[in-house]
């Protein structure tokens, strides 16, 4: 496998093993919790399920390091068994770091919750407006924390001015990169340190296992790696070959999200019942010129507001047919939630108006449907209302 093959065919390719086990073309699953002692001499390198290195972690890891161009890679039980083991391998009581002001609610919820009890602080900086991150620094400053396309509101950050004052302050520059996925976007390449992903979402795709993954130097995903074997989020080896074979179609999948959200984001902006758009791809996001810049697509998520209420809102929600009322994303089939009842419901009113969350916004996770199926459905949705 070559650095410079095209996604599309590392996906399929990397991380196969070089001999097929059996001459079995798929990867079979390797459903053994220890392994023969092979005279190992280090504690991490024992054939063990909670030590990620079975047969089935080590494909994946090769896989997912060669999509980011990255030296490694790491699967976890959960995206946030990632984002836990990533934060307590780099933080320690007495460190503080900087993360951009609205991020996914788990992620809030430790920075707000745990890491406190650890004496671990944090100040929230908006990653739009670097002239004001400097006035946050510490002397104990460890980090900066990013994601690459905001929820449920959809802003690209100034992600370039976000690695160079990382590299500027000596800090570590990490990002959730799960809204984005390697297809959109390949953090490393522009300077990033990890990258991390609710595999959960695109990278799995198919809405029937939860997992993580964090993408990165070989030094800086050891260190995560033996945090992950003492902490104990392993995925099971069953789960790594459902991801496995999921991430096989990530790129025809993207492709398809990317086209069917930019259209759907185009016809809900042109009706009249709809008030407010948010997506990168629409030219009326602030986001427009730093999506194009950035990202080689713009993702599958897109949120909107109509003219009326929040009964009006969950009018429109039951009205539909073929999207899902539930939260969660990335998937094959298209869903439909109100973030304030579903993944922003641990936010307080205030935090929620002052990030600019309407009780009534509607949030879309845009499926691999024919483009043309999903306006009809949204179509008539609206027009019962
Ligand atoms: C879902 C999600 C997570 C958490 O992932 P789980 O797999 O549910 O643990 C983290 N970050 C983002 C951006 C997500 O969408």
């Amino acid at each position: 496998m070559s650095k410079n093959h095209k996604i599309d065919t590392k996906l399929i390719h990397a991380g196969e093993p070089k001999k097929r086990f059996g001459g079995a073309v798929s990867m079979p699953i390797f459903q053994s919790s220890t392994f023969e002692f092979g005279g190992e001499t280090d504690y991490h390198d024992l054939k063990y399920i909670r030590l990620n290195n079975t047969p089935n972690h080590i494909a994946l890891h090769e896989k997912l390091a060669a999509l980011e161009n990255g030296e490694d890679a790491l699967v976890t039980s959960s995206g946030m068994a990632a984002i836990s083991a990533v934060l307590l391998s780099f933080l320690k009581t007495g460190d503080h770091f900087l993360a951009h002001e609205t991020l996914y609610g788990g992620t809030h919820d430790i920075i707000n919750k745990d890491l406190p009890d650890l004496g671990i602080a944090c100040d929230f900086i908006d990653c739009c407006h670097p002239e004001r991150w400097d006035e946050k620094l510490r002397p104990e400053t460890k980090l900066i924390y990013v994601e690459t396309i905001t929820n449920p509101l959809m802003d690209v950050l100034d992600l370039n001015a976000v690695v160079e004052f990382a590299k500027k302050h000596n800090l570590l520059a990490l990002i959730d990169n799960t809204f984005a996925s390697p297809v959109n976007y390949r953090p490393l390449e522009h300077g990033f340190d990890l990258s991390l992903h609710s595999a959960t979402k695109y990278l799995n795709g198919h809405t029937d296992i939860v997992a993580g993954a964090v993408i990165g130097s070989k030094e800086l995903i050891t260190k995560v790696r033996h945090k992950l074997n003492h902490l104990g989020g392993a995925l099971d080896p069953n789960a790594c070959f459902l991801m496995h074979r999921g991430m096989k179609t990530l790129s025809i999948r993207m492709e398809r999200q990317n086209s069917n959200a930019l259209a759907v984001a185009r016809f809900l902006e042109k009706h009249e019942k709809v008030k407010k758009v948010n997506h990168p791809g629409l030219e009326s996001s602030a986001s427009y010129n730093r999506a194009q810049k950035l990202l080689d697509g713009c993702g599958g998520m897109v949120s909107f507001e109509i003219n009326g209420n929040v009964d009006d809102a969950d009018m429109f929600i039951s009205n539909l047919t073929l999207f899902i009322n539930a939260p969660s994303l990335g998937g094959v089939e298209s869903l439909v939630t109100r973030p304030v009842q579903t993944s922003h419901s641990g936010m307080s009113p205030k935090e929620r108006a002052a990030a600019g969350i309407k009780d009534e916004l509607i949030r879309i996770s845009i499926g691999i449907e024919a483009e043309e199926d999903l306006i009809a459905d949204l179509e008539q949705a609206l027009e019962i209302i």
